[in-house]
């Protein structure tokens, strides 16, 4: 290493994808058995070899298999969540809350548990503030190995105390945000040989799922909200509709609209100053979208740009006061992160068909 494979030499070397550094640029095989650089700690990238066989996009997780990183998946019953038409609105929910932990996170947590098993580890460490520990746990114990999650001080404690008793992680609390509980997963993990998971490239591979599904159904939607913590979902969806784009599958590009608490949008500040993204404290309520620096940012500027898209704050109010309307609506529970889309659509003017992703139906509540 590094690699420099050409691409035309993949089928050779017997690889599908290989894994390139956000930061710096190195490459690594696809047997290298870590999310992050050696060389910069940056986050790696899964770049695919781009050739694979699709047929027509249908509304099944296991169907986007060759647009994952090739792997030796069980084949879990996830995704292929509902899509529900609003009544008198350009606009359907994407209802994420259908999934095993009740969030999109499985979507990603799936690919991440198969790469931690494939690479011959035992244990598995992410940092969470909630619904990433649910769904981390939930797979490390279908898999077999052990979780350990480091929660941040404003973490939701019903849920964490949950996650230990039924799933029997191995819980530590941090007196620090979400960015220090990532600082502190990432320490364990070279420290224990423990494989990180998390906001990095394999779940976004997984996550990649979610905007594919949307598109099968619905291949003319012009507007797809989606709510932003760290910007996982949102880039992974970017990359989406890149790669199938390639491959010929998207007849227009959605334009992609990035979700943020007002009280904490460093997503939002960044794209409208046109300046780089920059570390704000956290405050918002909204747990699970209460990330000061969102490790995906950049990508998350370039998905909006590219797409001709754009980045709307909604206040905590205005997704506490939705919260409660979609549950006399719809007689589901979700928290606040999850209807956070729903907020914005009703704040900015849309032309077209519009995707709501609804996330975190977990009734539990501090
Ligand atoms: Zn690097």
């Amino acid at each position: 290493m590094p690699l420099d494979v050409k691409s035309t030499d993949w089928p050779r070397l017997g690889m599908r994808y290989l894994l390139k550094c956000l930061v710096c640029g190195k490459q690594y095989s696809m047997f290298f058995p870590r999310q992050l650089c050696d060389k910069c700690g940056g986050i790696l990238e899964i770049i695919h070899s781009g050739e694979v066989e699709m047929g027509a996009l249908r509304k099944d997780f296991w169907s986007y298999e060759p647009l994952l990183p090739e792997g030796e998946y069980k084949h879990y019953k996830l995704g292929n969540t509902t899509l529900l038409p609003t009544s008198g609105q350009d606009l359907y929910l994407k209802l994420e809350s259908e999934n095993p932990t009740k969030s999109f996170k499985d979507r990603g947590s799936v690919v991440e548990i198969a790469k931690a098993l494939e690479y011959g580890y035992d244990e598995v460490v992410c940092a969470s503030t909630g619904n990433m520990a649910y769904s981390i746990s939930y797979y490390a114990k279908l898999g077999g190995i052990r979780a350990t999650i480091f929660v941040s001080r404003n973490a939701n404690w019903l849920k964490i105390r949950d996650i230990r008793d039924t799933r029997g992680a191995n819980i530590i609390r941090v007196d620090g945000d979400f960015t220090e509980a990532q600082r502190r997963a990432i320490g364990y993990s070279r420290r224990k040989e423990a494989f990180l998971t998390g906001d990095y490239g394999y779940r976004k591979e997984g996550q990649k799922t979610l905007v594919c599904e949307i598109l099968a159904e619905l291949p003319d939607v012009r507007n797809i909200l989606i709510p932003v913590g760290n910007a996982t979902l949102f880039s992974a969806s970017y990359k989406a509709l890149m790669e199938l784009t390639k491959l010929g599958l998207v007849r227009k590009l959605p334009r992609l609209i990035a979700v943020q608490a007002s009280l904490t949008d460093p997503l939002v500040a960044a794209f409208r100053s046109d300046k780089e993204v920059k570390y704000q404290k956290p405050l918002t309520d909204a747990g699970a979208i209460a990330v000061g620096f969102p490790t995906y940012g950049d990508q998350a500027i370039e998905g909006i740009r590219a797409t001709k898209g754009t980045a709307v704050s909604v206040t905590d109010k205005e997704m506490e006061d939705e919260r409660k309307a979609f549950y006399r609506e719809y007689g589901l529970q979700v928290e606040m992160a999850g209807v956070a889309s729903l907020a914005a659509f009703r704040k900015i003017e849309l032309n077209g068909m519009s995707v709501a992703v609804v996330s975190g139906g977990n009734t539990l509540k501090p």
